[in-house]
């Protein structure tokens, strides 16, 4: 009896693909990847990233932080060269205009605004504006609990 019932459990897991189980709450695990492409690519944007985070942290004499904007430009010019696709967190704190990192009270300044006629807490929209002028304007009273696909607490990997 015992063989059978073990014969049964690996043809499930052959249905379900390799080495993914589903736990007792029905969420299907999947083991992390083995590799990760273009990892240099990916190691050089982090890096990229970080050296302009820190650079406009410590330098706040320079007004125009224009060494960390080179390093993000340089940043989105490889990001694009390579076709590399960056996470939607770290690709919101980027300004598009003049590549600047947005780092509130730094960089950036926000303010919650509300254009509608009944000021509704449904139209609020959080607007970050950047040292140049540009604002990127985030419309989360819609849909307060939207999370974007990485940001999903359902997403489990297996532990080893
Ligand atoms: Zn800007």
């Amino acid at each position: 009896m015992a063989g059978r019932s073990g014969k049964k459990e690996s043809k499930q897991n052959a249905k379900q693909g390799k080495g993914s189980k589903i736990n007792d709450k029905g969420v299907l695990l999947v083991p992390p990847p083995k590799s990760i492409p273009n990892k240099d690519h990916m190691q050089r944007l982090n890096y990229l990233f970080q050296l302009s985070t820190f650079h406009t942290m410590v330098g706040a004499q320079d007004k125009s932080q224009a060494l960390s904007r080179m390093y993000m430009k340089n940043l989105d010019l490889i990001q694009k060269k390579t076709k590399t696709a960056l996470t939607p967190g770290m690709k919101r704190q980027i300004c598009k205009e003049c590549h600047r990192v947005q780092i509130p009270w730094r960089t950036v300044t926000s303010f919650i605004a509300n254009e509608s006629k009944k000021k509704t807490t449904q139209n609020q929209v959080l607007v970050l504006t950047c040292q140049c002028g540009s604002s990127k304007r985030f419309p989360f009273g819609r849909n307060r609990e939207y999370r974007t696909h990485v940001e999903k607490d359902n997403l489990v990997y297996m532990q080893k």
